[in-house]
């Protein structure tokens, strides 16, 4: 039998490695090198950009999406969007000025593209092999770092409810990251299953193009619009929040004021919501309320089992469907690191400090957040704080050891009002309470 050598594993020094060239590894990626760190951002794609690079075969965006976030509320602290962009600048916007950001901070230079990582496992002292292959095959290699950052988002893996019967169904039936062109809508009868952010916004395609379209939705929701008085919605509750009501008020105002500018979404069939404001994810679309006015979008319970050519809802009728479209969510999935590394549960659920920090010191996550608001201003705070506690580590251990042992102090959920237990809010955050607890890490990280 040949001799097998052991692949060669190379140091890289003091380097960190960043997995994932989305806007979190780009965050990621410019704050340590800023904090003076060399960096390895290894990314399966052949772009940056993550999920807003539509050219890649993964990415769950759809033709017609814009930011639900506004543009205010989404850009970086340090490189600004244009005045020139429209409050909700569409997808392909999203990704022009994330290549742009990559371009102004010279960030190419460091990122390897079509290099998937398979494998990151401790190599002792704190330091970790990270084994990767070019994503069209060819060899793995080993590459040693002082730390990992890992940014590989969590909008890839799609969750698919088991439902009876789905297997006999003769219709066609795809998760909403398979969604790209609303012509493929075009004559169909179409049932979208799902009342987050994406499941409305196909809703609303379809209402334009399909010959039918039911919306199936487990529960009420506050569906906000894009709008309230003339201004996007989360600016509007940005001004709210700055007048620092407490939760109650604040809930009562912003229902009321739904009411008056929404009004009773009953009327349309829609079940009324069973719990208060801001205690699921913000539901953002103004034209889902247009359509289903216009008798378009046919709200609909859940679904209870498929049948050949039928589908059976909650209620006990049934709907004839040809398309089925999933719009029921995504999981976090880590599959190069091993469970315990991340405190993954059973349900597949990280447990980690400030959503970011695992128990090992030289390994983090960027980007693993729900907010109410836009996510990257968060994330970038989020990466700076990151960047700040591997450089205090080299240069004052005795304070970093202090500073590490009091960040389980550092308690969620971060969120004002108590969210509902579900896959959608295990990451969900309050952008002010999150942006606090954020603040109180980086004044301890701060230079003395
Ligand atoms: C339809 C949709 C609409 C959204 N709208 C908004 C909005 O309006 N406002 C807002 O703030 N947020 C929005 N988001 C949230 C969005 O997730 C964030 O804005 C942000 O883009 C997430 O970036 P990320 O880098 O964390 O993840 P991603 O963009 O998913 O990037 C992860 C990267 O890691 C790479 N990768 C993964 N695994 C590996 C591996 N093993 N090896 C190498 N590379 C790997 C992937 O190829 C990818 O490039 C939306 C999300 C979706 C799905």
């Amino acid at each position: 039998m040949p001799h097998r050598y052991p692949a060669p594993s190379y140091d890289r020094g003091e380097n960190v490695c960043v997995i994932g060239a989305g806007a979190s590894g780009l965050l990621a990626t410019k704050n340590l090198v800023q904090h003076g760190f060399g960096v390895d951002c290894y990314e399966r794609e052949t772009g940056v950009g993550g999920l807003w690079n539509w050219k890649h075969d993964r990415s769950p965006v759809y033709a017609s999406a814009h930011l639900i976030s506004s543009r205010a509320g989404t850009e970086l602290p340090d490189f600004p969007m244009p005045d020139a962009w429209p409050d909700y600048p569409h997808h392909r916007q999203v990704l022009s000025y994330l290549e742009h950001y990559t371009e102004h901070f010279g960030l190419r230079r460091h990122i390897w593209f079509g290099t998937e990582v398979s494998r990151v496992r401790p190599a002792g002292g704190g330091r970790w092999d990270v084994i990767t292959h070019s994503t069209g095959g060819g060899t793995e290699r080993t590459h040693r770092y002082a730390a990992v950052v890992v940014a590989n988002g969590h909008h890839w893996f799609p969750k698919l409810p088991a439902y009876p019967g789905l297997d006999s169904f003769a219709g066609e039936v795809i998760h909403a990251r398979a969604f790209s062109d609303p012509a493929a809508l075009r004559g169909r009868r179409v049932l979208v299953v799902g009342a987050g952010n994406t499941g409305c916004d196909i809703a609303v395609e379809a209402a334009q193009r399909a010959a039918a379209c039911w919306h199936s939705s487990r529960r009420g929701y506050w569906y906000l619009p894009k709008y309230l008085f003339g201004r996007p919605v989360d600016q509007v509750n940005e001004r709210v929040l700055a007048l620092r009501l407490p939760l109650r008020v604040r809930q009562w105002l912003f229902a009321r004021t739904l009411r008056l500018v929404v009004g009773d979404l009953t009327r349309f069939g829609l079940p009324a919501p069973d719990h208060r404001v801001y205690e699921t994810h913000p539901l953002v679309n103004s034209q889902l309320v247009y359509y289903l006015g216009h008798g378009r979008i046919t709200p609909v319970p859940d679904v209870a089992r498929f049948h050949p050519d039928a589908v059976e809802l909650a209620d006990g009728s049934t709907i004839t469907p040809d398309l089925v479209v999933l719009a029921t969510g995504y999981l976090p999935r880590f599959e190069f690191l091993d469970a315990g590394l991340l405190d993954i549960d059973q349900t597949g659920r990280p447990h980690l400090r400030l959503h970011a920090f695992s128990r090992h010191p030289t390994l983090a996550v960027a980007g693993l957040l729900q907010p109410d608001a836009g996510v990257l201003p968060l994330v970038h705070w989020q990466t700076v704080a990151i960047a700040r506690w591997l450089r205090l580590r080299q240069v004052d251990p005795d304070r970093a050891a202090g500073w590490w042992a009091g960040l389980d102090r550092q308690r969620g959920p971060w969120t004002a009002a108590r969210t509902r237990e579900s896959t959608r809010h295990w990451f969900e955050v309050d952008h002010r309470h999150y942006q606090r607890a954020l603040r109180r890490v980086l004044d301890g990280l701060e230079a003395r």
